[in-house]
């Protein structure tokens, strides 16, 4: 280990409502690995989670754990085989890394593969510290024009990416979002980059509605307690049904309106995680042959979403809208927690964020 490595400090999560920035063994780069100065991290609704409820469903946090996943930097140091990078690349970071041999990674649904190792996902360490190895083919090189921010940016535009995949958006969709969290927001823009014609997006809060209209949501209308209610509503402001639905709550009314709200015929795709049951109107989706579909993450969606961000077809700066240094960690996550913010970012090296 170099004296620069000694230094490491990270994020780490001990337990419930303790976190502490501290000092971090990182190991060096081995066959296929990059070291990485880390620049900067988003901080997601899962950290938070973790941070103020010590796990997400299965995943319990038992030992303590390094956050943060939405990350980039710069390569420091290149391990034996790296083709694709060079010391003094900069890049993002694509979290998970399965394990590229069972069937799932063969068939290039490498997000469902039972080895993925997550970063900040228990018992994987993340990476909200200043230096981290991770695997260089899961390392893209951004454009010089693309900052670090933009790059860690790409994780959630990622899942936005996969969404919109998932459901089929093309020229002419008629999209409704429900849920205009940072990830109702992403999957926005990927619907309208990749075509969508409108996108529509339902909330409980109004001035999250207001941010979605801001970036770029064609209409925004706050949910009514009633799911079929808030279905109607769309579909008088669509003045049609919207043939794809993409939930991003999680909240059972939600799931709800997607059922009633979207066309027959159409696809409903399931992003948010809410409770694990949930009452739906299944026979209503059952005869109207709505297709409902999973997202778990996403798989080969980081090359696109960094050239949506790159070509400038995506403008992700709008929503960061506040920023920490890394000593000020804890600060970061108060503010993230507190509903205030869209997307926190934390700043862990020194070199020009944004
Ligand atoms: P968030 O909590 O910031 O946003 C959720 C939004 O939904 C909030 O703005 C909230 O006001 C709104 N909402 C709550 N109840 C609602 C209702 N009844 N109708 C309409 N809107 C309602 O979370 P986020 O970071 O944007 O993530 C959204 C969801 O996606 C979360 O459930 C998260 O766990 C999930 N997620 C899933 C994946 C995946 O791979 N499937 C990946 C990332 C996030
Ligand atoms: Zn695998």
């Amino acid at each position: 280990m170099t004296s620069t490595l000694d230094e490491n400090i990270a994020l780490v999560l001990h337990k419930i409502d303790d976190l502490r920035l501290e000092p971090f063994p990182v190991s060096e780069p081995k066959d296929g690995e990059v070291l990485i100065e880390m620049q900067s991290v988003g901080i997601c609704g899962s950290d938070v989670h973790y941070w103020k409820w010590g796990a997400i469903g299965d995943f319990i946090v038992r030992a303590p754990m390094v956050l943060g996943h939405e990350s980039s930097g710069k390569v420091i140091k290149v391990g034996p085989n790296v083709k694709n990078l060079k010391e003094g690349d900069r890049v993002t970071i694509e979290p998970g890394v399965p394990c590229r041999r069972c069937d799932f990674c063969k068939t290039g649904r490498y997000n469902l593969c039972p080895d993925v190792v997550f970063l900040a996902t228990p018992p994987v360490h993340g990476s909200i510290a200043r230096y981290h190895t991770h695997a260089a083919d899961f390392c893209f090189k951004l454009p010089d024009h693309v900052s670090y921010e933009e790059g860690a940016f790409c994780e959630p535009l990622s899942v936005g990416v996969h969404a919109c995949r998932r459901a089929g958006v093309t020229i002419g969709s008629k999209v409704l979002i429900t849920g205009a969290g940072p990830i109702g927001l992403v999957s926005m823009l990927a619907a309208k980059a990749m075509g969508a014609d409108t996108v529509i997006m339902t909330d409980i809060s109004q001035s999250r509605l207001d941010f979605a209209k801001k970036i770029g949501a064609s209409h925004v209308i706050l949910a009514d307690k009633d799911a079929q209610k808030t279905a109607q509503i769309v579909i008088e402001t669509l003045g049609c049904m919207p043939d794809i639905s993409i939930e991003c709550s999680g909240a059972e009314s939600s799931i709800q309106t997607t059922f009633y709200g979207t066309i027959s015929g159409g696809v409903v795709v399931l992003v948010g995680l809410g409770r694990p049951l949930a009452s739906l109107p299944i026979v209503n989706a059952a005869v109207r042959e709505i297709d409902i579909r999973g997202v778990f993450r996403y798989a080969n969606c980081y090359p696109a979403a960094l050239s949506l961000i790159a070509s400038g077809r995506i403008d992700v700066k709008p929503l960061i809208t506040h920023r920490f240094k890394i000593n000020e960690s804890v600060q970061a996550f108060e503010m993230a927690e507190s509903g205030q913010a869209i997307k926190v970012m934390i700043q862990c090296g020194n070199e020009v964020q944004h």
